[in-house]
C-alpha cells in the first residue's frame, strides 16, 4: 500500500512509520514540524518507502500519485501544547481533517483518523465505553482540543455516510513511551525527566486524579489491526490498568532510583478526575489487547530518557 500518515514526526506518527514502513509499505510523512521533530524520523531518512514532506495539512494537501490509506495523526496533543497553540490545534483538527478527508475521497484512500478519550472530558461514566458522549466544557481552555476533535470524528462520520469513504476513528487514551518530548508537559515525560533530573516531581492537584497508560508498542499495533479491519465505528485504544497520579509518581521514583521530593501545583482548570479506556470493542473486534503493563513501559521509557540526559 502507498499511505499518507500526517503528523509523521510526531510521537505516534513515527512509530506508526516505522510499523507501516517494516511491513513492506510506502509511507509519506507529512508534519509542519510545530510540535514534531524530524528527529523521530532520522533513521528513516533516505529509506527508498518512506519520504518526509514538510506541510500544514490546516492548508490545502496535494499529494502526487495513488494512495492507498491515510493515517490523521497530526495535531498537538498534550495539554501544554495545545493550551499554547490553541487556534493552530482547532484549525488541525477541523480544516486539517476536511482536507485529508478531501483527499481520501480524491484517491479512494481508507481514512483513519487519530481522536482521543478527551471527547469524553470530565466523565460521569466510568470506565469509558464508546457509547458515552462525554462531558466536554466547550469554552474551557482544553475545548480546543476536544472539541476539534469531536468534530473530527463528525467530519470523518459525514464523509463516510455522505461520500462512501471507508473509515476508521481510534479514540485513544494515555500513551507513553520513547520519542515524547522531555518538555512536552504530559504527566509520564514530566514525571521520567524530573526524576532523572532529580528536580520535584510537579503533583497537580491532590495528585488523586486517576489516568490508565499504555504504552507504545501496544497502541501502534492496536491502530495497525483497527486500519486493516473493516470496523468503522469509534473504537478506544488503551490500556485499562487505572492509577492515581500520585502511584505514577512512586513507581517511577522507585524505578529510576531518584530522591526527588514531590511538590503540589494547582489542578489545570477542567483536568478529568477519573479516566479508563472499556476496551471491550477491541478486544471482541479486534482481538486485540495491550501486552505491556507499566512498569515494563516506565523501564524502556526512562531508559530513553537516561540516554538523552547524558
Ligand atoms: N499531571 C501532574 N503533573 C505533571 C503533569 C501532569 O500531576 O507534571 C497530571 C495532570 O493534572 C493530569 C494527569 O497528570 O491529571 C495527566 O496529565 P497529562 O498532561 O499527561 O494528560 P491528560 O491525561 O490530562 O490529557
Amino acid at each position: 500500500m502507498r499511505l499518507l500518515i500526517t503528523g509523521a514526526a510526531g510521537f505516534l506518527g513515527s512509530h506508526l512509520s516505522d510499523r507501516f514502513v517494516t511491513e513492506g509499505h510506502e509511507v509519506i510523512g507529512m508534519d509542519n514540524l510545530i510540535t514534531g521533530r524530524r528527529e523521530n524520523l532520522a533513521h528513516l531518512a533516505g529509506h527508498p518507502r518512506f519520504q518526509l514532506v514538510i506541510h500544514d495539512v490546516s492548508r490545502y494537501i496535494g499529494v502526487d500519485g495513488p494512495l492507498d490509506g491515510i493515517l490523521h495523526f497530526a495535531s498537538p496533543a498534550s495539554p501544554i501544547d495545545y493550551l499554547e497553540l490553541p487556534i493552530q490545534t482547532l484549525k488541525v483538527g477541523s480544516l486539517g481533517t476536511h482536507n485529508a478527508l478531501g483527499l481520501a475521497k480524491a484517491k479512494g484512500a481508507r481514512f483513519l483518523l487519530a481522536s482521543t478519550s478527551e471527547v469524553y472530558g470530565d466523565p460521569e461514566v466510568h470506565p469509558q465505553p464508546e457509547s458515552y458522549w462525554g462531558h466536554v466544557n466547550p469554552v474551557g481552555p482544553r475545548g480546543v482540543y476536544d472539541e476539534a476533535k469531536r468534530f473530527a470524528e463528525a467530519m470523518t462520520m459525514a464523509y463516510h455516510r455522505y461520500h462512501g469513504i471507508e473509515t476508521r476513528i481510534a479514540r485513544i487514551f494515555n500513551t507513553y513511551g520513547p520519542r515524547m518530548r522531555a518538555r512536552d508537559g504530559r504527566v509520564v515525560s514530566n514525571f521520567v525527566v524530573q526524576a532523572l533530573r532529580g528536580e520535584p516531581l510537579t503533583i497537580y492537584g491532590d495528585g488523586q486524579q486517576t489516568r490508565s497508560f499504555c504504552y507504545m508498542s501496544d497502541l501502534v499495533e492496536g491502530i495497525y489491526q483497527l486500519f486493516n479491519s473493516p470496523h468503522r465505528d469509534p473504537t478506544n485504544l488503551g490500556n485499562p490498568a487505572e492509577f492515581t497520579i500520585l502511584q505514577l509518581a512512586e513507581q517511577i521514583l522507585t524505578l529510576t532510583g531518584s530522591s526527588s521530593v514531590l511538590e503540589r501545583r494547582p489542578l489545570p482548570t477542567d483536568d478529568p478526575r477519573v479516566r479508563r479506556p472499556d476496551i471491550t470493542r477491541a478486544r471482541t473486534l479486534l482481538g486485540w489487547e495491550p501486552r505491556v503493563g507499566l512498569s515494563e513501559g516506565l523501564v524502556h521509557t526512562v531508559a530513553h530518557f537516561r540516554d538523552r540526559a547524558d
